[in-house]
């Protein structure tokens, strides 16, 4: 091997989108990291959008944040999640960075009066950018995953790329196709004929996938591995089953079984090292014990597009994460917004709750429904977690049945409100006037001071924390006073004390009412749950 080589792992999706292809990616960067290789996760999306901040998480899926303010795709949590590893804005490109970049370039005449063209320019500014995220990654293996799925027009300039770089480095560079396998239930047999298609289109660009991983509702067969064998010139063992599992944290040990990790390594060239998973193999083996279960109702509007997984993946993630390290199987459930604005009388059916979520949002449309939970919960006594919106939510309620505040409301939801008590950001004023929507809100990490003897700070531990948040609202301080007289605590406020945080009912009026402006959900480790999420699910098992 040429020493100090950097190897590259493009994972590219056949046949159809949403077969896991984020989790397949995150599951590679584990295997190979737990065979102690520094490896970095980067996702490319073909859309023209400059970040997924615009994109609608209800058929989009959720708009994950960085803790520099990024605005990502989903999958960036999926890597987080699984190496333990923070993303920043270089492990993120799209379409219309590549291009933006390229334009600007071209603007300030830095291509030096040659024209500039979409072939060999826009392929070699993906590259310029892969390398990047290796750059700043230090990683000795980055995975690079395509959104979209091979054939697709949009993928072709990122297929380019990826080509140029392993003919200059074949050594260095492998290509993982992710392919699905159907088994139609009138023959109950495994068809590999859509695959077979995905792999010629990828020949049709002058590539062959290193890697087939078949995913499929059962292992790969061996006549299955045998044709796509003879289709792609792979050994058997290069073909990796992927079959459903019952939890996603199963992923990687499952792709060991077929010694992913180790035919990986030698396909790049590389040492392989001894792998250690054993806290992966017990985590997946534990899930599948838990018996006892715990209730939580996620009180939202997102819900009637695609599946709310998306949409709310690192919410049901960390809910996950601390019922399982609680010992408690989650059962969540989707509770629409509007239809208790229609009739309030439906709210009984939070009774049945362990605890209730209202997650982020923006809009007003449901928010009536959420107020309505949110005081439903305070009288209930029904432990309540807001996220984001979900703060601006409960202290709406508050300002409004114990301040007697009649028609209190956020600026978003209602411009003329008499009694403003979550009210547009200063900086932001303008930012919405100009419509200047992009990358702009509050975004990223921001330290906050936790009150001592509060919920928050017995569940952190610790006096000063730091945050992921996204919003353009925040609490006006000009009803802060009358709010904490009239009970609320505001136990989580920014260091300079002028942005609320965390907004609390003190111990002895409710066993956990607590909502946060910012979005703890994105920093909740299958190994490290997030402190909130598990007082709340302790909370909601007490009830
Ligand atoms: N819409 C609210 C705001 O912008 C809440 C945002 C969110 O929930 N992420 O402040």
């Amino acid at each position: 091997m040429k020493k100090n080589n950097c190897k590259y792992i493009f994972v590219v999706g056949g046949v159809m989108s949403s077969v896991g292809k984020g989790i397949a990616a995150a599951s590679i960067g584990k295997i190979l990291q737990s065979r102690g290789y520094k490896v970095a996760n980067l996702k490319a999306d073909m859309y023209v959008n400059i970040d997924a901040g615009t994109i609608r998480p209800a058929e989009h899926g959720e708009v994950f944040v960085g803790e520099d303010g990024i605005e990502a795709d989903q999958d960036l949590g999926n890597y987080e999640r699984f190496t333990d590893q923070t993303s920043t804005r270089e492990n993120y490109i799209t379409t219309g960075q590549i291009y933006a970049e390229v334009i600007r370039r071209e603007r300030n005449l830095e291509y030096e009066g040659e024209d500039v063209e979409v072939y060999p320019d826009i392929p070699k500014e993906i590259i310029r950018r892969i390398e990047v995220c290796q750059k700043k990654n230090n990683s000795e293996i980055t995975i690079i995953e395509y959104g979209g799925t091979v054939g697709e027009y949009q993928l072709l300039p990122f297929l380019e790329a990826a080509r140029m770089m392993k003919s200059k480095n074949p050594e260095d560079v492998l290509f993982v196709l992710i392919s699905y396998l159907p088994t139609p239930t009138l023959l109950g047999e495994q068809k590999s004929k859509p695959t077979q298609r995905a792999v010629i289109d990828l020949h049709s660009v002058g590539l062959n996938p290193d890697f087939v991983i078949c995913r499929a509702d059962k292992p790969a067969t061996s006549d299955i591995k045998k044709t796509i064998n003879n289709v792609c010139s792979l050994s058997i063992e290069r073909i990796i089953s992927a079959p459903n599992v019952y939890s996603i944290y199963d992923v990687p040990v499952n792709f060991e079984k077929d010694n992913f990790g180790e035919t990986l390594l030698k396909a790049l060239h590389l040492p392989v090292r001894k792998r250690d998973l054993s806290e992966w193999v017990t985590l997946a083996q534990k899930i599948k014990k838990i018996d006892k279960e715990v209730k939580i109702g996620i009180v939202g509007k997102y819900f009637n597009f695609k599946s709310c997984k998306d949409t709310y993946i690192s919410v049901i993630e960390s809910i996950n994460h601390a019922s399982w390290a609680l010992g408690f199987k989650p059962n969540i459930l989707w509770l629409d917004s509007e239809k208790y604005e229609k009739d309030s009388s439906l709210l009984c059916e939070l009774d049945s709750l362990d605890g209730i979520i209202v997650p982020g949002g923006f809009g007003n449309r449901g928010v009536e429904g959420m107020i309505l939970t949110a005081d439903y919960a305070r009288l209930k006594k029904i432990p309540y977690f807001g996220l984001c919106l979900g703060m601006q939510i409960m202290t709406i309620a508050y300002a409004r049945n114990i301040l007697k505040l009649k028609d209190a409301n956020s600026t978003e939801m209602d411009p003329e409100t008499p009694h403003p008590v979550i009210a547009t950001m200063a900086d932001q004023v303008d930012k919405i006037k100009n419509k200047n929507y992009g990358a702009t809100m509050r975004l990223g990490a921001y330290p906050a001071m936790l009150k001592r003897g509060s919920l928050a700070s017995a569940a952190y531990g610790q006096a000063e924390i730091s945050e992921r948040h996204r919003h353009r609202y925040e609490v006006d301080n000009k009803y802060v006073e009358q709010l904490q007289k009239a009970g609320l605590v505001f136990s989580g406020v920014s260091p300079d004390g002028t942005l609320m945080e965390i907004a609390e009912l003190p111990k002895k009026d409710h066993p956990f009412y607590l909502g946060t402006q910012f979005h703890p959900e994105f920093k909740s480790r299958p190994f490290a749950p997030h402190p909130l999420f598990t007082a709340f699910v302790k909370a909601a098992k007490r009830k």
